[in-house]
């Protein structure tokens, strides 16, 4: 399905020494006009004694013919070749029946030439923009990322995105928001991801932090009375990278005074349904669901889970209680929880439920996976069959609901939230793998009332969920962190989470009390969030927000799973430019006029 954002058709009339229409334009409307085109040769068709271009620009593409009659120096379009930029001008022709090209917008018509201009030529290309050729590898779109642009899978994406930006702009205008940048040059604070440093000229051995986010600037913009501030904010964190992560990426960022959750999601829900209905040509269903999150992570063992299919996790910690399995009997001795997935009616292999077990333990965390398939007469198979009772099934049936002969149960038993993830990776995965997913759904939904903190075992702290700045649920008791809930939302659709906010701290008391609980003692606190404190002391009207990450919100539209392609510049996984190959080393004067050397020494050079 195309989407109503990709539209390329201008409504623009233009005029310039280059061109008169543009070549998505002409239409049969202009047959005996004459006109003057512009753009790239897409495809050169030589018929010897006629040549035929297809002209592209960015509303598309227009033939061109070139017949001896009309135009009588062809030796001159002989010459032309893919991507050479020309201007024609010509004569609007209505093509005969037999050679109407149904698949192209302009295909009735051709340009009938009679005066080419060759602006620029091209070398031969590294590949072919006229192909679509997905087998082209991305280092090579990266490097020539330029080129990369001109396919219409490109095109078609960054105009969804100028669009989608477009109406929440306008969505948020309406709504009497205010569009206002934040500094890049920033202030580097502790939690949170690694900063990207910037070394001071003007005040050697001092940097600067590019923000991770407008967090602190937009709740201090709270203070200064702004009421509802938005920002399209470049953030940039120095993290580990996956498929759908880059170092540097953009988040429609909000926040509003004399808020509360509530009003939060209703700004939101509105945003959303603003776009479903411009992009999807459907309405959005409001008011979305708000699951909490003990709820969502017990059932589904994620915060972001995919709704687009069921295959909840069963609790079956009670199905073993006198069971004579070794390792089960110590997992419940230790206080665990036995978790299971019950995969209706499939004919798995015995290949495939090893290979299940083994990317449980490699890939989804777990320190295993227990199957039992139900023959056809419901009797378990399994490698720990013998240890199972006869009425196995009847029982298990007490406590899964729905289950049967035929059926397949995956168990993971040991602590329960760590069970709880490896089941809900394992569930992800299978829901993909076993194509249970109705790609034909979608499911958007809050999920709230995280906790506020979780016990970091490696340091031995307490750190942010989510981050310092979030409240915690009127009247928590802040000596029991472990058990505090966070007035925190996030926005999940399809699997991922495209939004999260929270209704923040505004008393510098309780501000200053998480500062403790996270580890962070009065003199660093003052020192590096001395102005947040002291502006919390000035009068701060209570505030929230939120943040939606555009790029990936853009993939969701665009129904593209490569997040490097909803960016006209992106890095690639190991955070590189590709076409300007950044970063680089540096000239050494730049280092000495910074006051800074590098102890880096070159693998090659050790
Ligand atoms: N600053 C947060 C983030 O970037 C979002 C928010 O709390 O508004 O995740």
């Amino acid at each position: 399905m195309r989407l109503n954002g990709f539209k390329r058709k201008s409504k623009m009339a233009i005029k310039s020494e280059y061109r008169s229409s543009y070549c998505g334009n002409v239409t049969p409307n202009n047959v005996g006009q004459k006109v003057t085109v512009a753009g790239w040769v897409h495809r050169r068709r030589d018929h010897g004694g006629v040549i035929f271009i297809d002209l592209r620009d960015h509303t598309g593409i227009v033939q061109l013919v070139f017949n001896p009659t009309t135009y009588p120096a062809l030796d001159h379009a002989h010459t032309l070749r893919s991507e050479f930029v020309i201007s024609v001008v010509g004569t609007v022709t209505k093509r005969s029946d037999a050679t109407i090209n149904k698949n192209m917008a302009t295909g009735e018509i051709e340009i009938v030439a009679d005066s080419l201009t060759v602006i620029n030529k091209s070398l031969p290309l590294p590949f072919n923009v006229a192909d679509e050729d997905e087998n082209i590898s991305e280092e090579l779109r990266l490097t020539y990322r330029y080129l990369d642009l001109r396919t219409s899978r490109m095109q078609d994406t960054l105009r969804l995105r100028h669009n989608m930006i477009h109406v929440m702009r306008n969505y948020l205008h309406e709504l009497e928001f205010c569009d206002i940048e934040t500094p890049i040059l920033s202030k580097s604070t502790p939690g949170g991801a690694r900063d990207y440093l910037v070394p001071s000229r003007l005040n050697p051995g001092k940097f600067y932090a590019l923000p991770q986010s407008p967090q602190i600037y937009k709740q201090l913009l709270m203070v200064g009375g702004m009421n509802k501030y938005y920002q399209i904010a470049r953030c940039f964190r120095d993290e580990a990278l996956r498929a759908d992560r880059q170092p540097e990426f953009t988040q429609l960022d909000i926040e509003m005074a004399f808020t509360d959750e509530k009003n939060v999601r209703e700004v939101i829900e509105g945003l959303m349904a603003a776009l479903w209905e411009k992009f999807f040509g459907k309405k959005l269903a409001l008011p979305l669901n708000v699951f909490e999150y003990k709820d969502v992570y017990d059932k589904y063992g994620s915060d972001k889970p995919d709704l687009r299919f069921d295959l909840p996790i069963q609790n079956i910690t009670t199905l073993f209680e006198s069971t004579t399995l070794k390792f089960l009997q110590s997992t419940l001795k230790n206080g665990g929880q036995i978790g299971a997935l019950c995969i209706k009616d499939y004919a798995f292999s015995r290949a495939e439920l090893e290979s299940w077990v083994s990317r449980t333990i490699k890939e989804f965390g777990g320190s295993g996976m227990l199957y039992i398939r139900f023959d056809e007469d419901g009797k378990p198979n399994s490698p720990v069959a013998s240890f199972l009772p006869e009425d196995f099934l009847t029982q298990a049936q007490k406590v899964v609901p729905g289950i049967t002969a035929k059926d397949t149960l995956f168990i993971v038993a040991g602590d329960y939230n760590k069970s709880w993830l490896t089941l809900g990776k394992l569930r992800t995965n299978l829901g993909h793998e076993l194509k249970l997913i109705d790609k034909s759904q979608d499911h958007l939904f809050w999920v709230t009332r995280f906790p506020l903190f979780e016990y970091d075992e490696e340091t031995k702290n307490w750190v942010s969920c989510h981050h310092p700045f979030t409240s915690p649920e009127v009247g928590s008791d802040l000596s029991k962190p472990g058990g505090i809930t966070a007035r925190s939302y996030d926005l999940v659709w399809n699997g991922y989470e495209i939004g999260g906010g929270s209704i923040r701290i505004h008393d510098d008391k309780i501000q200053e009390q998480m500062f403790t609980l996270l580890g962070i003692g009065k003199e660093e606190a003052e020192q590096k969030f001395g102005f947040l404190l002291n502006a919390f002391k000035l009068g701060c009207p209570p505030h929230g927000g939120i943040a939606l990450g555009i790029d990936r919100l853009i993939m969701m539209f665009a129904k593209i799973s490569n997040i490097r392609d909803t960016i006209a510049f992106p890095k690639n996984q190991s955070g590189i430019c590709m076409m300007m190959e950044a970063p680089t080393p540096v000239e050494a004067q730049q280092l000495r006029d910074l006051q800074i050397r590098s102890t880096y020494v070159a693998p090659e050079e050790k």
